[in-house]
């Protein structure tokens, strides 16, 4: 099994090489990361200037391993594209620092890279941990191993969005397959001067959550392992539903 990893903390996180180490023992692993941190670039691809890509000496013996310079749905698109000739059996993206629950999906760098294996119909997981100091990675590697191993049996037409609570095993309260919740952060704009010019500055607010039943944010709150299988369509029903008379109405008034 050919598994590519990536992620968006950049080349040198620790998440990406505790991950493809665990999916080494699974299938032949390449990685394929970003040069730098990409947080939060969420899917956005590269087209206005050209991307160049190094083969880093690595540090897991068997693993060949890039750096691009360029995001983490670039890395996806060139390894998939150019970089690795044999079949792509599973894309793995993390392990993220920081957990990706709710609306925070699609402005996940993590999720985003793994967007790019869903779109080529390729088995993709998006992994995190609900922490950016003291992480326990050592669950969601073992994780990986294991989901990687049963990739086999996850419907085609999803991807999966996973979260753990930073805990070790035994404080885990258990696993549970979730529905996106909502979980927004109230951004704020910092403005200050660098003794020149005026500079703003994108601060992320503290995270506001609406734990609703049966979603990733009520699991990961209630230290639970979150799985939540993903796809694109962004459409609401119950919206199309009530827009029905719209059409009618902005017609009539464009006359
Ligand atoms: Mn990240």
């Amino acid at each position: 099994m050919k598994i590519l990893v990536t992620n968006d903390d950049g080349f040198y996180a620790r998440g990406l090489w505790l991950l493809a180490r665990e999916l080494s023992k699974v299938g032949d692993v390449v990685i394929v990361a970003p040069d730098r941190e990409q947080s939060a670039v969420a899917s956005s691809m590269t087209l206005h200037h050209p991307l160049r890509v190094r083969k880093v000496r690595s540090a897991l013996e068997g693993v060949p391993s890039y750096s691009v310079e360029g995001t983490p749905s670039d890395c996806v698109i060139l390894a998939l594209g150019r970089i690795l000739t044999e079949k792509v059996d599973l894309v793995f993206s993390g392990i993220n620092e920081g957990a990706n629950l709710g609306d925070d999906v699609l402005l996940s760098g993590t999720v985003g890279a793994a967007l790019q294996g869903y779109f080529k119909g390729i088995p993709s997981v998006a992994i995190s941990v609900g922490a950016i100091k003291d992480i326990h990675f050592e669950v969601a590697a073992k994780l990986a191993g294991v989901l990687a191993r049963k990739i086999g049996d996850i419907p085609r037409e999803v991807l999966l969005n996973v979260n753990l609570p930073n805990l070790p095993l035994d404080k885990i309260k258990g696993i549970e397959v979730t529905k996106l919740g909502r979980r927004s952060f109230g951004d704020k704009v910092v403005e200050g001067n660098d003794g020149k010019r005026e500079y703003y500055w994108i601060v992320r607010g503290e995270p506001q959550w609406q734990p609703s039943e049966g979603t990733d944010v009520k699991a990961f709150i209630e230290d639970k392992i979150s799985i939540t299988p993903l796809y694109t369509d962004l459409t609401s029903a119950s919206a199309l539903a009530k827009l029905k008379k719209l059409p009618r109405e902005l017609l009539d008034n464009l006359k």
